[in-house]
């Protein structure tokens, strides 16, 4: 063994942060983390990587890393081995199913974890607990993307891949802080712009890197995106530009997508969106000169009151012009977590089995029965935000959350704590004792993505292998094993031995993915669903024309606009957005862990302008409270003219000693996806120490 630890080992993995599934080999000895080493065949980076790829490891070798499970006893935790962990919570799940039945418990899957883990948290809920209360964050990101997809085109999914993005003429760019949120492909992008004279049109609250870049950058007031979107639509109609050739022969509703466009007149877009006539004038003009478009966005369009209706605004500007199948174009929602797209394609939905089918069609059900040999729940489940509100009724009485830190990422924070607090049961699985493992009565210790096997998806419908680069640290497990156990500890036939065998499971069950199998990502090989039986994937999903209905034809879906929730007023004064860190990922409970990382972003902020700045009489390093509707948080400020006027900006990463921003955001969520508003959000602002 002394031996061997000197050995210099190197593995492939996949990057744990963000979904654009950055590959590179990492290079360990014994324990430690020599570096990580890009290779040229990596399919979504080459040879680049950013910051968190490189130098984010630190929570691997973490001494918070929980390494035994803890079960709450008068109060306080101690430390159990996992057979009594298992036992209790099979009692406890058991018990409460017999008294409540089986829809009083739910399940949250982690959108951090394999392919092959989403899949047998969804199994465990629906086949060994029998209910379809079973969901992942997507909730909280880009499910209002995914609803404006299924709207127009057919899959919920990028339509095409990230060369699509490289090799466009025009991106359109809306709130999306793409240099920061998904670094190695905004790389690709600002290369295309400098190399090949690609052009950026960026619409966002704030003046980020892509912003800095763009040929035109324009700022429109907070919620009105849907409102420009469609008055260029209208535009680009009323002026003879639109892709009628393409329409006729592959979209339906062209006729009342126009009629709803009738009130989206520049006029009015100028009145609400605050743009001025040019600029609306220069964004149809770019669009209407490009040959190739694709539309890119992410949370600054979906976390609104009408996320999925101002996402499905900018998809149907996307058929309108025919920029959907070709090569160069299509829409893409940037996916965030590593695995969001994967959760969800392996079932971790309320209403849809594997491959997105649904859980009320009967044939399909049939299908998982006899595989699974279980009779399954018809209700529809809950998702996650339901979740919250059904304990608050009382109807929901326990939980079992993997890897997301719920008591801090949801919105109206408090709100989601309280709900904690109400359950009877509560099993949280982490890597760390992460705030939501407060409420819990037990903890079991998971390991990260390099202490195991097993598959990601990536934005791009990439699926990709991750080999093992360590042995999990003391008694931490992989999550599709403590599922596996868990499993049988209720008296389930499980016998999984290798994550293979799950994908196998999986793929026989789903068309989707069909052609998938471990030898064909072997290495860094790579697959990108639909792949069908002889293995072959797809660069790009509809380009033959056929799109993702029955009829073969894409649709327009009407949208009509509507105020955006929690207005300012005389006592609320300043709109507070929020949005990623380069360094940092979400709450950071795994970046937190890196001292390369910490050391460059030591604590929380606020951005204010200058001219805010000097209205309120604060500078840079002043502190400030920040009051909503709902709470208060103590930060200190920024002054930048990367935001303007009333804006204020906000990272969203909640630290260790600081109030995290969702003890401010409401709960108020998306009407079409129950995904959280957290950027419409008004504050005032008291200044507490100017120095
Ligand atoms: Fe990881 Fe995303 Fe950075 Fe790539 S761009 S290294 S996937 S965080």
């Amino acid at each position: 063994a002394a031996m061997r630890e000197t050995e210099l080992k190197r593995t492939k993995t996949v990057c744990t942060y963000c979904g654009v599934g950055c590959s590179f080999e990492m290079w360990t000895r014994g324990r430690d983390l020599l570096k990580v080493q890009p290779q040229p065949e990596a399919p979504a980076n080459g040879i680049s990587t950013c910051i968190k790829g490189k130098f984010g490891w630190g929570h691997i070798n973490s001494e918070k890393r929980l390494t035994k499970p803890l079960i709450r006893a008068n109060g306080a935790f101690r430390e159990a081995e996992w057979d009594e962990a298992y036992a209790l919570i099979a009692r406890r799940f058991n018990e409460i199913k017999t008294e409540h039945g089986p829809d009083a418990l739910a399940f949250i899957a982690s959108s951090k974890c394999t392919n092959e883990e989403g899949y047998l948290m969804q199994k465990f809920a629906r086949a060994v607990i029998g209910t379809n209360n079973i969901d992942n964050c997507s909730r909280y990101c880009q499910a209002p993307a995914t609803e404006s997809l299924w709207r127009t085109v057919g899959f919920g999914a990028d339509t095409g891949s990230i060369a699509d993005l490289e090799a466009s003429e025009l991106l359109l760019i809306v709130g999306s802080n793409t240099a920061e949120s998904h670094p190695v492909i905004a790389t690709r992008m600002k290369r295309a712009a400098k190399l090949r004279g690609q052009k950026h049109i960026v619409a966002d609250l704030r003046r980020h890197e892509m912003a800095e870049r763009a040929d035109l950058f324009v700022q429109p007031a907070p919620g009105t995106d849907l409102i420009w979107l469609n008055a260029v639509a209208k535009y680009i109609i009323d002026n003879g530009h639109a892709d009628m050739d393409f329409i006729g022969d592959h979209v339906e509703r062209f006729t009342d997508y126009k009629e709803s466009l009738a009130s989206f007149t520049f006029e009015f877009a100028v009145e609400r969106t605050g743009l001025s006539r040019e600029e609306l004038q220069r964004i149809a003009d770019m669009i209407i000169e490009a040959d190739t478009m694709c539309g890119v966005w992410a949370m600054g369009v979906t976390q609104h009151s009408m996320g999925a209706d101002t996402a499905t605004a900018l998809c149907n500007l996307l058929v309108l012009t025919g920029n959907v199948e070709r090569f160069g174009t299509g829409g893409y929602p940037m996916r965030g977590h590593n695995n969001v797209q994967g959760a969800s394609d392996f079932g971790c939905m309320p209403d849809r089995f594997p491959g997105y089918d649904f859980v009320s069609d009967d044939d399909v059900r049939a299908r998982y029965e006899n595989a699974w040999g279980v009779t399954l729940s018809t209700n529809k489940g809950l998702d996650n935000h339901e979740m919250v509100d059904v304990v608050h009724d009382g109807k929901l009485k326990a939980m079992y959350v993997a890897g997301e830190d719920m008591a801090i990422v949801d919105a109206n924070a408090q709100h989601v704590q309280a709900a904690f607090e109400k359950l009877d049961f509560f099993v949280v699985q982490d890597m760390f004792f992460s705030r939501t493992c407060e409420y819990a009565d037990v903890v079991l210790p998971a390991t990260p993505s390099v202490e195991k096997e097993g598959t990601f998806t990536n934005t791009e419908r990439r699926i990709q292998r991750l080999y093992q680069v360590f042995p999990p640290l003391g008694d931490a497990r992989p999550d599709w094993q403590i599922h596996t156990e868990l499993a049988r500890a209720m008296g389930a036939d499980w016998h999984y031995e290798h994550p293979s065998e799950i994908m196998a499971e999986a793929t026989a069950l789903s068309d989707l993915m069909s052609g998938v199998t471990y030898e064909r990502l072997a290495g860094f090989k790579s697959q990108q669903w639909p792949v069908r039986d002889d293995g072959s994937g797809h660069e790009r999903l509809y380009n033959d024309g056929e799109f993702h209905f029955h009829d073969g034809n894409a649709r327009f879906h009407p949208v009509q606009w509507n105020e955006p929730t929690d207005q300012l007023d005389d006592e609320y004064d300043l709109h507070l957005n929020n949005g990623r860190l380069l360094e940092h990922f979400h709450e950071g409970n795994l970046t937190d862990e890196s001292p390369g990382i910490v050391f460059k972003i030591a604590q929380s902020f606020v951005e204010l302008s200058p001219q805010l700045a000097e209205e309120r009489g604060v500078k840079a390093g002043s502190t400030v409270r920040l009051i909503s509707r709902r709470g208060a948080i103590k930060v200190s400020v920024e002054v930048t003219d990367r935001v303007q006027g009333r804006q204020l900006y906000m990272p969203m990463h909640g630290k260790k000693n600081i109030e995290a921003i969702n003890v401010l955001t409401s709960s108020v969520t998306d009407k079409d996806t129950d995904t959280p508003a957290y950027k419409e959000l008004a504050v005032r602002l008291e200044v507490l120490e100017v120095d």
